[in-house]
């Protein structure tokens, strides 16, 4: 019997053993060396494991089980919201008519596909109260640096070159001050004041006619609310500057309130989070940008428009920034979204954000007895716990996110954001039931108990996977990702 725990082989070939069975040839044969340089022709067979049907299934299969995705666990992974892929969208992105188009066809045989992505755009419009949007950015922080060119290119038509500046608050994902530089701006950090929002004051200080932008993450990486939205926006306009909105984890304010009418010029989403593209295996992203009418001019080209002979890509941008991805974007989570959208509707699209945020309440309290909780208030999507006290008793956050592993559970995203010593950053997602919730909380809390009685079994944590603790800085400098057979020294 297998058990998921055992060693895998991968040895498994034996002699003449086949996988598949096909017909004799009843055709002439070609000629290979007619068709091909002979080079290219071999000489000896491949070295090819031998192996039945049966086999590679067991084989690929047991491999999958040594992964943990969303559709096997829990997976809390704060300020990524891992939330459920629902499989309705998968059976629209594998449609005919969407899956098998190529980028260079003809617009006029892609009517439906160019339907699809006007409709889409046209509901973020809606749903971010911007007033066009582009579906080219690939993820987050693309669409953070293509807004960033946006502004840039808005404030030199203007003659304002000297706007060299984007202020971040310390709270900001740290994507934000890594796409403001690669985007050529200095980054200047806000800090935050003692309830974790931007600090006003320090705002006002540092604002000026240098300023180009203020990217603000709302909710902040600490999953509060900045009270002072309206504020914000006011004081970074009042100097001239525009206002950027990360919105990657809209499932926090969707349905109840608007980046653009809290005052804010651009926005970014991300669709493989809030609009349930799958992620977090490298797979593709989408980072759509929304922006207000001053923007449009410097929008990527081509934009797509909606005429009476259809739909068509217009490339007569003059002021654009130019491409900022090749042919349609990430069109099969642009068609993942879409479906999710349309199935959810406005009144679905609401109680995703209620959900998300009183899921995220209801552990905070659920927890808050057991950990310490630096920034005790409603958060939205996520919270961030400390472990300090527990650091204090011997174990550190890294070893109970350790020891979450063996109870079947992803870790919270740890050591984040920086203004919490010994960060958990929790983010259940409105999908999960309250029984989840419940399981993941008497898991924390057992571990709560067990650095307090028995430090050691978390210390040494993990005890039931495969592999035990890595060396983390070998395991992401010198991954060995390939598995190869030893090779006899003679
Ligand atoms: C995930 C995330 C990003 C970056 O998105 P990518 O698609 O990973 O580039 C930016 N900001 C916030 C708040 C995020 O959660």
């Amino acid at each position: 019997m297998h058990n998921d725990n055992q060693p895998l082989i991968f040895e498994l070939s034996t002699e003449g053993r086949v996988g598949y069975s096909l017909s004799e040839l009843d055709v002439p044969a070609v000629d290979l060396a007619a068709i091909l340089p002979s080079e290219f022709i071999r000489t000896e067979e491949a070295e090819l494991p031998e192996v039945s049907e049966l086999d590679i299934m067991r084989h690929y299969t047991a491999l999958s089980r040594r992964n943990h995705g969303v559709d096997s666990g829990f997976y809390p992974l704060g300020s990524c919201t891992m939330k459920y892929n629902p499989k309705i969208n998968e059976s629209v992105a594998r449609f005919a008519g969407f899956a098998n188009i190529h980028p260079l066809q003809d617009e006029s045989t892609v009517q439906g596909a160019l339907e699809l992505m006007y409709d889409l755009q046209e509901h973020l419009i809606e749903i971010t109260g911007m007033d066009e949007v582009t579906l080219q950015p690939a993820a987050g922080a693309h669409g953070e640096w293509t807004a960033l060119m946006m502004i840039r290119a808005f404030h030199e038509a203007n003659g304002d070159f000297q706007r060299t500046k984007v202020l971040v608050p310390d709270s900001a994902h740290g994507t934000n001050p890594a796409s403001a530089t690669v985007a050529g701006f200095d980054t200047v950090t806000v800090k935050s004041d003692e309830n974790g929002l931007v600090d006003l004051e320090d705002l006002r200080r540092l604002v000026g006619d240098d300023t180009a932008a203020l990217m603000l993450t709302n909710p902040n990486t600490l999953g509060l609310f900045e009270e002072h939205i309206l504020d914000i926006a006011e004081i970074v306009h009042s100097v001239g500057g525009k206002v950027y909105y990360d919105g990657a984890n809209l499932n926090a304010v969707m349905s109840k309130a608007r980046p653009g009418d809290m005052g804010f010029d651009c926005v970014h989403l991300n669709l493989h989070k809030t609009f349930t593209g799958p992620h977090g295996g490298g797979g593709p992203g989408s980072g759509p940008v929304g922006v207000k009418a001053d923007l449009i001019p410097y929008l990527p080209k081509p934009v797509l428009v909606k005429t009476e002979e259809g739909y068509h890509f217009d490339y007569d941008r003059p002021q654009s920034i130019g491409r900022v991805k090749p042919f349609y974007g990430n069109f099969g989570i642009n068609v993942r979204a879409y479906t999710y959208i349309r199935s959810m509707g406005p009144d679905g699209l609401k109680a995703v954000t209620e959900n998300a945020v009183i899921n995220a309440n209801y552990m905070m309290r659920r927890l808050e007895p057991y950990f310490d909780l630096p920034y005790n208030r409603h958060c939205k999507h996520e919270f961030v716990l400390s472990g300090s006290r527990q650091k204090k008793l011997g174990a550190r956050t890294l070893d109970m996110a350790k020891r979450l592993l063996d109870f079947g559970y992803h870790p919270p995203t740890t050591y984040f954001p920086l203004n919490v010593e010994e960060g958990l950053m929790i983010e259940p997602t409105e999908t999960e039931s309250k029984e989840t919730l419940d399981a993941f909380c008497d898991a924390m809390i057992q571990i709560a108990k067990e650095v307090e009685e028995t430090p050691e079994v978390v210390q040494n944590a993990p005890h039931t996977t495969v592999i035990g603790r890595l060396d983390e800085t070998r395991a992401a400098r010198n991954p060995v990702l390939r598995y190869e057979r030893e090779t006899v020294e003679v």
